[in-house]
């Protein structure tokens, strides 16, 4: 992914971080949960169609908005504050994987 790219995927992420509030605010948590799964569920779908060969990657894209949208949503339903001390957690280890991937050591 180029910078472009990453700056694109930000930007759009962050809009729908804006956008959730509202959404959840109209729809309420149950439907943004019930939604999510829904979305999660159809990325499955497609991505074991795509690795069979099946579907074009142009399938899959659609639903992988449709997902990082979705998390959004659930982030706002279930308190990002929260989340985001884990998600920097994480992404330090994720950090470390890949840094030990690099040196041969899995
Ligand atoms: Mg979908």
């Amino acid at each position: 992914m180029n910078a472009s790219t990453q700056f694109d995927l930000m930007t759009n992420v962050q809009t729908a971080a804006i956008y959730a509030p509202d959404s959840v605010a109209a729809w309420g948590d149950d439907k943004q949960i019930r939604a999510a799964i829904e979305e999660m569920g159809e990325l499955t779908a497609i991505l074991c169609r795509y690795v069979r060969g099946r579907v074009p990657a142009e399938d899959v894209h659609e639903e992988i908005a449709d997902v990082l949208i979705s998390v959004t949503t659930l982030l706002e339903v279930f308190d990002a504050e929260k989340c985001m001390p884990v998600m920097k957690q994480k992404l330090a280890k994720y950090r470390g994987q890949i840094d030990a991937s690099k040196q041969g050591t899995p």
